[in-house]
């Protein structure tokens, strides 16, 4: 097997966006990834200003419907606000096969099917299921939520959390261009409306308050329209898979530290920002651009992970504030307070924006 300069680990948003821009520079870039064909994904399919910015740039501008309201729920109370920025809904299956499309539409070998066992800090050997091995001069890391042996991502003292994602029939219009959060002890829920028939109900919620909740859907959504009985209807709404996808071990605030080689980390294995955000698409794309301009202007991994680590740092906030406001009592009165100044709610989605719009 010949060895391309660059290997990219990962075709989610942040690889293929990597594997487009080193295309068109001219790079011979492989993309590997595992999955063999279109796939959804565990994410609440909100795209945020900068990663519809992003989308735009590379040639994949948001196609679903428009979202401008965001209405929180705590208990039975509700704020509701208008959103301080422009949002979209898209499909991931969407969103993930356009862009491996198109970085093979600009040059990139696209691999699908292909699984990397293991890889080598040192050497770069990259090592496939199949038992073959590749030995790039660069490796792009974006293996998302899933760790290679060896890169691991963690954060010291605090639990993982689960994250549970369903598509759900609407059966009204009422919920149009409104993204809805729950907030209960222990995680959050959100729920999208997609397209003119669907929407998607996604959950983030601590390991250790899954387990008490039973640790399976039905009983979930049983113990959340317990807790927010306003929310008892989305909870109802049909359900279009048989099961849902679910992913454990999600360590929300997580900041990769430099690595001193040519790997590259991208996406989730570079920054976790907690989900409520909407904002690890943004992230994916916007240090899938950082991590092609360093290669391209030979910096090394180094330089670029502490690029990233000065202009996410805000993650590790993020990751600490979300674990405070996943105690019910923070909830309830966040909430509480957000419903008597109204522009709090817009000053918080505001906040949490990490991307530029500009993309
Ligand atoms: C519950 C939840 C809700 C979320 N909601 C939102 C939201 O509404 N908006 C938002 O912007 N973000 C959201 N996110 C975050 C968002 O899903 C991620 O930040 C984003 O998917 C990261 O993109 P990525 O390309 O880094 O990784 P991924 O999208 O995870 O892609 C990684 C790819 O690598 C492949 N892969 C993995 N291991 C290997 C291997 N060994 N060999 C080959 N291929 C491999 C996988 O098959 C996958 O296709 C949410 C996350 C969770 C957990």
């Amino acid at each position: 097997m010949s060895a391309p300069e660059v290997v990219v680990i990962g075709g989610g948003p942040a690889g293929s966006a990597t594997a487009i821009r080193l295309a068109e520079a001219g790079v011979a870039v492989m993309l590997l990834e595992r999955s063999d064909g279109p796939h959804d994904k565990v994410c609440g399919e909100f795209v945020g200003p900068g990663a519809a910015a992003h989308l735009a740039r590379l040639g994949l501008p948001p196609t679903g419907a428009a979202i401008r309201t965001l209405r929180l729920t705590c208990g039975d109370r509700a704020a509701v606000s208008p959103l301080p920025f422009a949002a979209h809904a898209m499909s991931r299956r969407e969103m993930d096969a356009g862009l491996l499309e198109l970085a093979a539409a600009r040059g990139a070998e696209v691999r699908r099917g292909v699984a990397v066992r293991d890889l080598d800090r040192d050497s770069l050997a990259v090592a496939l299921a199949d038992g073959n091995v590749i030995r790039p001069r660069a490796v792009v890391l974006a293996t998302g939520k899933h760790d290679l042996r060896g890169f691991r991502r963690a954060v010291p003292g605090r639990a993982d959390h689960v994250g549970l994602k369903m598509r759900v029939r609407r059966d009204s219009d009422a919920d149009a261009g409104v993204i809805e959060l729950l907030l209960f002890r222990g995680g959050y829920a959100g729920y999208l409306p997609l397209d003119a028939a669907t929407a998607t109900l996604c959950v983030a919620i601590s390991a250790r308050r899954y387990r008490e909740f039973g640790a399976t859907w039905p009983a979930l959504l049983a113990e959340l329209g317990r807790c927010a009985p306003p929310w008892r209807a989305r909870l109802a709404a049909e359900p279009l898979w048989p099961q849902p996808l679910a992913v454990a071990g999600q360590p929300y605030g997580f900041v990769a530290p430099p690595e001193a080689g040519a790997v590259y980390r991208v996406g989730d294995q570079a920054a976790v920002v907690p989900s409520f955000s909407g904002e690890g698409i943004g992230i994916a794309l916007a240090t899938a651009r950082m991590a092609a301009d360093a290669y391209l202007n030979g910096d090394g991994a180094g330089v670029y992970g502490r690029r990233v680590g000065a202009k996410f740092a805000r993650v590790a906030t993020l990751g600490t504030v979300s674990r405070i406001g996943e105690t019910g009592a923070a909830q309830a009165l966040g909430v509480w307070v957000a419903r008597f100044a109204p522009g709090l709610l817009a000053a918080v989605a505001r906040a949490t924006r990490l991307v530029e719009a500009e993309g």
